[in-house]
Formats: C-alpha cells, structure tokens, sequence
C-alpha cells in the first residue's frame, strides 16, 4: 500500500498507539458509552477490511479484540443501569470543580463511600435528566426519570414531545398548609424556617430536596410570559424536569402560548420568516434525487410546516444560534435549487404577467405572490397591479367556457 493511501486511511503508526481508543488503567476513569466504544469497534473493522499490509492487520486485530472485551465489560455494567427509568451512564468525576452530589444520599461524590468496591464508587448520572447516583446508591433510588411522564402521555409531533406536560403558570403557590406542612415529595415535616419554594410548581420542599440557591435554573413559564432567563432556585426533581426538557426537544408553540412575543422579540420574527420559506424549499430538496443536494443538519421539527411556531427550550434561550443555524440552511437549500440543480430549478416559473425571462421565480421567493386557487406564482407587483387577477385561471375559464358552448352548439346540431 503506498503511503498517500496509508496517510488517507489514517494508518499511521500514531493512529494505534495514540490515546485515542486507548483504555489502559488510567482512561478507565473517563466516562465511555456503549455506542463511542461500538463505533470505535465499527471504524477498526471499516479499516481493517482496506488494509493490506499484515503488520497493520494484525494490530488492528488486537485492537478489535481489546475494545470487544471492554464492551462485554461495559455492557455487563449497563444491564443494571436502568433505575426508575433513568439511564445510568458513569460520569468523569475527576473534573476540577465538579460539585456533584449524589442524589440519594446527599454525599458529594468526589467523596468517596469509605471501605466500597471500587466500582460501586463509581458515580452514575441520568443521560435524559441528570439525575446523579453513586453506583452503590442505585439500588435505593424512588424518584422516577421525568422521560417516564412524557412517555406515558406520549403525543409525538415527529417524534419531538410538546409541552402539555410543562407547567406555564409562574410559580403556581397553593401553600404550606395545603401541603399539610410536608414535603411536597419526600413527605418529611416542614415549617416555613426549615422548607424552600421551587418556582417551577409553587411547591414547598424540606432542605433535603430542594438545595436552595445551588440549582438556580431557568423557568419555562418565566421565559415564555415575561422573557426572562434569569434562573430561580427549584427543587432536585423540577431540576431534573427542566434538563430534561432542555436536552430533549420538547416543544413550545409559540402563537398558542404567547403570540406577542413576536412582536417582542426581533430575532423570532426573523426567524419565523426564514423558516417559512425554509419549509418551503424543504419540499423541493426532500424529493430531489440529485446525490449533491445538501445534507441535512437541522432538527426534523425546523422543517416542518406544522411546527412553524414551535421552539425547544434550548432555542428560545439560543436564538442568535438558531437564526444562524435556520439562514445557513436557507441559504444551502436557495443556492442548491436556484443554481446547481436541474431538476429542481426546471420547477421554478416564469411571471406570466410581465413575461420577464430572466427572472426564475420560486413559491418561497420573497417577492412572489402565489395564487390560491391554482398555485401560478407570480411577481407579487405584477399581480397586484392586475387587482390579483390569476391568468392562468382566467385561461382556463375561458377553455370551459369555450368547451360550453361548442357542445351546447352540437346539442343544437
Ligand atoms: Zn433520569
Ligand atoms: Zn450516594
Ligand atoms: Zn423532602
Ligand atoms: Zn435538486
Ligand atoms: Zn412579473
Ligand atoms: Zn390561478
């Protein structure tokens, strides 16, 4: 194999003996899922399928077989790492600053259980909510994954959930007397000195589930009625709700909840127009069969018409990246249509009213004017000037018109 070849697969030397799937002793720490490890598996077998050289294939046979035995291990681990619904992965605890405490038994988990397995000292964490665990206190864990509420009302809009399960009144208070002075989920005794509000539901917790100031979040129904991001001290289960809104797509309709903040909030209004005309192209790309139209990066729900107003948590608090993110797209799908491809572009149209030819109009242009009945596309200028008379329609009025009469006339005959 030449050496342009070996360069092209990354068959280097380095490429072995780097740490990059190394898992030595002292990568054992770092946290490794089943799928990184199965893609590594993949990739090596990809290789090992081109190479050549006997050298290479034997070390990426060892390699093979090292990552295999390390799955085996890992996935003897995960078997049991379904609790209550929470997906327990191992977490790299060794960061500098990781304050992490253990939600069972409120031990930070960099301090580890003394006189425990080294793996039961592991610390686990929810891949859906962020829940945190030591391995050793899995076993007790009672509060369940927030991803069991929505699955069990599950009502998927291209697989992405909505709202309904969010609450949108801010802090909805009811009392600690209507709490019947517990804990709203531990049910321990609380007085008003000794118990936290969450402002997510309004409810009062004991010291125990609720850290205070320590897990200040943002609120959904703060952001949603008031625009306001700024973070408010929530209970451990309505934290573990909110991260597990933010992670997973979960859907804010916009116009239903609070149609004004559109005309709050410039950067929506932008958006909202170039998602319009986004979904438009997207039936235009989606059906094209040219193998260089553009590749698709962005969430399902962007490019569907249904969901023109709807937005995850994790946009409305980045929208400098999603306006960014929406007109690149834009811009990809106009240039593919408009300039590199034939088939896409033979399906633009020409103004029937000014008959310009130069100029390809397309129904998500912006200077176009559709018509509802036939769907001709026209300059919106040259159909408005002709008081939004289609001629197409016109055209064909006049063909049933003349079709009428002649058989009217053969009637007569
Ligand atoms: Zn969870
Ligand atoms: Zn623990
Ligand atoms: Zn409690
Ligand atoms: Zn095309
Ligand atoms: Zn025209
Ligand atoms: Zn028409």
């Amino acid at each position: 194999m030449s050496s342009t070849e070996d360069s092209k697969l990354s068959l280097t030397e380095d490429h072995f003996s780097q740490d990059k799937y190394q898992l030595d002793a002292d990568t054992d720490e770092l946290m490794s899922t089943t799928s990184q490890m199965e893609s590594a598996i993949d990739k090596h077998i990809k290789i090992l399928r081109r190479v050549t050289d006997d050298d290479i294939k034997k070390k990426l046979v060892i390699k093979i077989c090292e990552l295999r035995i390390k799955l085996n291990q890992l996935n003897d681990i995960n078997e049991q790492l379904y609790v209550c619904g929470h997906k327990l992965v191992q977490r790299n605890d060794n960061k500098i600053g990781s304050q992490l405490i253990c939600d069972q038994c409120l031990k930070r988990t960099k301090n580890k259980i003394f006189g425990l397995k080294k793996n039961d000292n592991m610390t686990l964490i929810c891949q859906f909510c962020q829940f945190v665990v030591h391995r050793y206190c899995q076993t007790n864990i009672m509060r369940k994954c927030p991803k069991m509420m929505f699955e069990e009302s599950a009502l998927n809009v291209n697989q992405n959930e909505i709202s309904r399960n969010v609450i949108l009144k801010i802090c909805p208070e009811i009392g600690l007397s209507n709490q019947d002075f517990r804990c709203a989920e531990c049910k321990a005794t609380i007085t008003p000195t000794n118990s936290r509000i969450c402002d997510y539901n309004g409810l009062y917790y004991c010291n125990c589930c609720h850290f205070g100031q320590l897990d200040a979040t943002l609120i959904p129904a703060r952001i949603i009625h008031n625009w306001d991001f700024t973070p408010k001290p929530v209970s451990r289960s309505s934290l573990q709700f909110i991260n597990y809104i933010k992670l997973k797509p979960v859907l804010f309709n916009i116009t239903e909840l609070n149609s004004m903040l559109y005309g709050l909030v410039d950067e929506l209004t932008q958006i909202k127009r170039v998602r319009s005309e986004l979904t438009h192209m997207f039936k235009y790309i989606r059906i094209c069969r040219q193998p260089t139209k553009p590749k698709i990066s962005l969430n399902n729900y962007l490019l569907d018409e249904n969901c023109l107003n709807c937005y995850s948590l994790s946009d409305l608090c980045h929208l400098d990246k999603l306006l960014l993110s929406v007109s690149d797209a834009h811009k990809l799908f106009m240039d593919h249509i408009i300039n590199h491809c034939e088939g896409c572009r033979g399906k633009g149209y020409f103004c029937e009213l000014c008959r310009d030819s130069d100029d390809l109009l397309f129904a998500f242009s912006s200077n176009v004017a559709n018509c509802k009945i036939c769907s001709a596309v026209y300059h919106k200028n040259c159909y408005y000037r002709q008081n939004k008379v289609c001629r197409r329609c016109q055209r064909l009025a006049n063909k049933q018109m003349t079709n009428d009469s002649t058989i009217n006339e053969s009637i007569i005959d």
